[in-house]
């Protein structure tokens, strides 16, 4: 049935919304698809609703496509078996917690590992019940300290998440393989630009994690690539140290010489040691980038000389010397940086931690991207200063390591060329679970032999509501959005103009037409509407086809406009049905 504006629940705006601030999030709300509720909640309108269906009517052939089963569970869940697996606490201040009139702990779903293994669990006990993947479709809860442009980062959101058992590994990897090629189609279908890249720091060509982004400027995610097609989230990146060099061309005995390690002895190091595989010398600026100088002590302890913070650049390399303090590695839990500030002289080396004392934030330097290269702000017991640890700008008060430290241009991973960063918006992820949840949960079945073994899982989302966000980000002009066929909210838009019953009677004919075509119409079939509102209201709607019936039908042609480039031609009305299939 047509979707007519004269009964259609819908009020378009003409101004943008106080509270929006990108393009496609404003044209959303102006043009009704969405409607804020509070911060990162959203109402969907009767049109928001079509688009939202498209986008889960593809997610949905896709899933199926790959033999994945629908199901669903419910978003509100018992706190149980969320402690056996230890998210109950894990998770932090982003699970929305309550309780029931008994005082029961409840907690509304994040994320279904959980439910889904219980499920199968409970339903399951034997080799020959697998492979199995379920999905489903359905909202989902999480109290983002920043819920943020919209729909693309919401606190109720619609994910479609996926779970597969299987038996052992190589079950696993092709369950995996199988959802990334579906992955694949669905974002295709979806029509943006995405990238597939390393979402943890597995080894080189694993596959353990791997996140779907859409390339857009908007994004949160910072991505690295090389032109190799090597891809990871910054979060994955170990860039390489290029070479570990033992500095013998100056001092190597620093507390034994009056003379300091300086970055020309560095790279006068690593150019005679390691020269650089495409033939070009090593400067300095690579040098603070990419390499590892081993400093021994005069005790003949052996340790990294690291340097690699941004910040370095500036540093007169004299002040190398104070870098040279015996790496001090105690589990980040057991000291209080605060009450220790000797300690924030803190060196260095994959997982390192420290403190900044000025704001008395802890943070521990995940191994994966510190590569050996982190100082702390504020004087070690000498009086002397260190390099800045920059909080805000190299690291988060969760401990969390800002882009800002790779670099455009570092070395890639993949040993081909350099890296460059853009920006994304992470839209599906795939995960090789393993036996975590199941080991958790008590998920075993029975192998061939007749021996209990645990069910090994991955796990895969996509988020839904996002999708929509990410689509109207990308397809927007000064007046409008702009759908993409296959998730408009109607394949052509049929407005009738003019006061002229016989337009409104010939109009309804045309609908007809379309509809019998198989195709979805949104039709103003408004009475007392001007057509330079409806003109407008049917720019900001974004229809990708738009029909205009008015004067010319008379000499029996109606205007056939092209919403995206523009372009309006006119065809006899008899053709018109066949003009916009
Ligand atoms: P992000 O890094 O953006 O916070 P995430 O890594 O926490 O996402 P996952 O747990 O991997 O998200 O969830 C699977 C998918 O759900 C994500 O790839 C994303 O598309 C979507 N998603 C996650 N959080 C939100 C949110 N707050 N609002 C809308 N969609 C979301
Ligand atoms: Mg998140
Ligand atoms: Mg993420
Ligand atoms: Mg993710």
């Amino acid at each position: 049935m047509a979707l007519r504006m004269s009964t259609l629940f819908l009020r378009t705006l003409r101004e943008d919304p106080a509270d929006a601030e990108l393009p496609g999030h404003k044209l959303l709300v102006r043009a009704g698809y969405v409607r804020r509720v509070a911060p990162g909640i959203y109402t969907w309108l009767p049109l928001g609703m079509k688009v939202l269906a498209k986008v889960e009517g593809i997610i949905r052939e896709e899933m199926e496509q790959i033999g994945s089963q629908e199901v669903r569970f419910p978003a509100l869940l018992p706190r149980e078996p969320y402690d056996l697996t230890g998210r109950w606490n894990e998770y932090g201040p982003n699970l929305f917690r309550l309780q029931d009139r008994k005082d029961a702990d409840l907690l509304l779903g994040p994320t279904h590992e959980e439910m889904f293994a219980l499920a199968v669990r409970d339903a399951y006990s034997s080799y020959k019940d697998l492979p199995l993947s379920l999905f489903q479709i359905q909202n989902k809860y999480r109290d983002e300290a920043r819920p943020r442009a919209g729909i693309l980062r919401g606190r109720e959101f619609i994910m479609k998440d996926s779970y597969s058992f299987d038996i052992d590994q190589a079950g696993l990897q092709k369950s995996y393989d199988s959802h990334r090629e579906a992955y694949i189609r669905i974002f295709q279908r979806l029509g943006f630009e995405y990238v597939i890249v390393q979402a943890d720091s597995g080894a080189m060509g694993g596959s353990a994690s791997e996140e779907f982004l859409a390339v857009s400027p908007h994004g949160e995610d910072t991505f690295v690539r090389d032109e190799s097609g090597y891809a990871a989230n910054v979060e994955a990146v170990v860039v390489p140290q290029a070479a570990e060099v033992e500095v013998t061309a100056g001092p190597a005995h620093v507390e034994d010489t009056p003379d300091t390690p300086t970055i020309e002895t560095l790279v006068a190091a690593l150019n005679a040691k390691h020269p650089r595989d495409d033939g070009r010398a090593w400067t300095a600026a690579d040098t603070l980038k990419n390499v590892i100088v081993m400093l021994e002590h005069p005790d003949g302890v052996r340790e990294p000389l690291a340097i690699g913070l941004p910040g370095d650049r500036d540093v007169d390399p004299k002040r190398l010397e104070v870098k040279v303090q015996p790496a001090e590695v105690v589990p980040f839990e057991e000291k209080d940086f605060a009450a220790n500030p000797s300690l924030a002289k803190g060196y260095i080396g994959p997982g390192v931690l420290g403190a900044d004392n000025a704001s008395g934030i802890r943070y521990l330097l995940d191994p994966s991207v510190a590569r050996g290269s982190a100082w702390v702000t504020g004087a070690d017991e000498h009086g002397r200063h260190v390099i800045d640890l920059v909080h805000g700008r190299d690291f988060e008060a969760d401990g969390t390591i800002q882009a800002a430290n790779i670099r455009e241009g570092d070395l890639s991973p993949s040993g081909h060329g350099t890296l460059s960063l853009a920006r994304g918006i992470e839209m599906g992820h795939i995960f090789q679970l393993g036996t975590k949840y199941a080991e958790a949960l008590g998920l075993k079945v029975l192998d061939e032999n007749g021996k209990l073994v645990t069910v090994t899982m991955g796990s895969y989302g996509v988020g839904v509501t996002r999708a929509v966000g990410v689509i109207a980000e990308d397809n927007v002009d000064d007046i409008g959005l702009i759908w993409p066929r296959e998730v408009a909210p109607a394949d052509v838009h049929v407005v009738a103009t003019g006061k002229d019953e016989s337009v409104f009677l010939q109009a309804d004919e045309i609908v007809h037409g379309l509809e019998a075509q198989g195709l979805e119409v949104l039709y103003d079939d408004r009475r007392k509407v001007s057509p330079g509102v409806k003109f407008k209201d049917s720019e900001l709607i974004g229809v990708p086809t738009i029909l205009v019936l008015g004067r010319g039908l008379a000499d029996g042609v109606v205007e056939l406009k092209d919403r995206r480039s523009g372009e309006r031609r006119e065809v006899a009305v008899g053709d018109a049905v066949a003009e916009v299939l």
